[in-house]
């Protein structure tokens, strides 16, 4: 295979003014299931460690802990798939990444834009052996908050906490949005709580209202979404097991995608039938921010979850809102 993945880093310039957009979807259905989206990521890094490089991306540590680490195997690699809601502690990865870049390994980095922004200007310069993935992001919540969600499921459960998924794909498909936590007792809690307090954005991290990064261009050599409105982009491709909307950003970002072809199946899709919220604009802070917190300090987080989490509507409700479709209800409450 030709070895694009050493271009130069002049091949990084002239940046383009729009990406070349695509539908993927990683051939090998386990690897999707186990993704938040097509499993583009991991079939970007698979090539890297192919190629003898290293991974840095985010993995959840003890449930309650998302933080950056470095993997060398694809065992390692495979912490980090899926989206864990809430900020990722960076730890010491960039001055790791330097090093490794120094000693001539290749490197993928992958993570929000603002990291992935961070981390370049941290180098301060081109490397040929860099190649990043970043992720287009709704926002970051607190996770403070989801550390103290999760001590009131173990509290209500009777049990700690054994594992957990932010968005249980593998039950409730791709396009729901559940989270799901497994208790030591054996049993086990579906819940929408912290979504809706993520899609709130009452939690988002303060940075996150201001994000210079909703745009269609972005920091990354490629930046990877879930591909709403893939339906409409590209009939017939959306099986709901997940389809990754891939922004392809310069000619690395181009080298990178043409050698991951064999794995995938792809569909060059428009970037007019790819938009969404976050591409364009962030998402403003709510009025009632400053009163969330306020409330969150002084009261327990049962209180907060009745509040502001919707948990306890009655199963009514529920049952009305399943009448609709549930596209229209994503859209109207300016969910991903
Ligand atoms: C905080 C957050 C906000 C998001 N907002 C949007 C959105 O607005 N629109 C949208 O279409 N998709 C959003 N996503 C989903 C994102 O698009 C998917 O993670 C991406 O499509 C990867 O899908 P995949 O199937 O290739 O890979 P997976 O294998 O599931 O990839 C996981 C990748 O996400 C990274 N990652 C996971 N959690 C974090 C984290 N907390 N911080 C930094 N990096 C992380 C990992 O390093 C890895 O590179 C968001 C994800 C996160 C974590
Ligand atoms: S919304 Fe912007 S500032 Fe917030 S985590 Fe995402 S990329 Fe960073």
């Amino acid at each position: 295979m030709s070895i694009q993945l050493n271009a130069p880093a002049h091949a990084r310039m002239p940046k383009d003014k729009e990406p070349a957009v695509y539908a993927v979807k990683h051939r090998d259905p386990e690897v999707r299931n186990a993704s938040r989206s097509g499993g583009v990521f991991t079939a970007v890094s698979d090539n890297i460690l192919l190629h003898g490089g290293v991974v840095y991306g985010c993995i959840l540590k003890d449930n309650d802990l998302a933080e950056h680490i470095r993997a060398e195997t694809t065992e390692e690699r495979d912490r980090m798939r899926g989206s864990k809601y809430i900020q990722s502690d960076m730890g010491d990865v960039f001055p790791q990444i330097r090093r490794d870049l120094e000693s001539g390994r290749k490197v993928l980095f992958s993570g929000t834009s603002c990291q992935a922004a961070g981390l370049k200007s941290y180098l301060g310069r081109d490397y040929p052996n860099f190649f990043c993935v970043d992720i287009v992001c709704h926002g970051v919540p607190s996770p403070a908050v989801w550390k103290e969600y999760l001590k009131w499921q173990s509290e209500k459960g009777k049990s700690e906490i054994s594992s957990v998924d932010f968005r249980n794909k593998r039950d409730f498909g791709w396009a729901e949005h559940i989270e799901t936590i497994w208790l030591k007792n054996g049993k086990r809690v579906d819940s929408t709580v912290f979504k809706n307090l993520f899609y709130s954005h009452r939690i988002l991290r303060p940075a996150c209202y201001k994000c210079p990064y909703k745009d269609v261009m972005h920091p990354g050599d490629i930046t990877i979404a879930d591909y709403w409105g893939i339906d409409a982009a590209a009939p017939g491709f959306n099986d709901n097991r997940g389809v990754s909307l891939v922004l392809v950003n310069n000619a690395v970002g181009r080298a990178l995608f043409a050698e991951i072809a064999d794995k995938i199946e792809s569909i060059p899709t428009k970037i007019e039938s790819s938009m969404q919220i976050p591409l364009i604009e962030p998402y403003p802070a709510p009025k009632d921010r400053e009163k969330f917190w306020s409330d969150y300090r002084k009261r327990n987080f049962g209180y907060i979850a009745k509040k502001y989490g919707g948990a306890g509507i009655a199963a009514t409700s529920r049952k009305l809102l399943s009448k609709i479709p549930k596209r229209l209800i994503r859209i109207l409450r300016g969910e991903n």
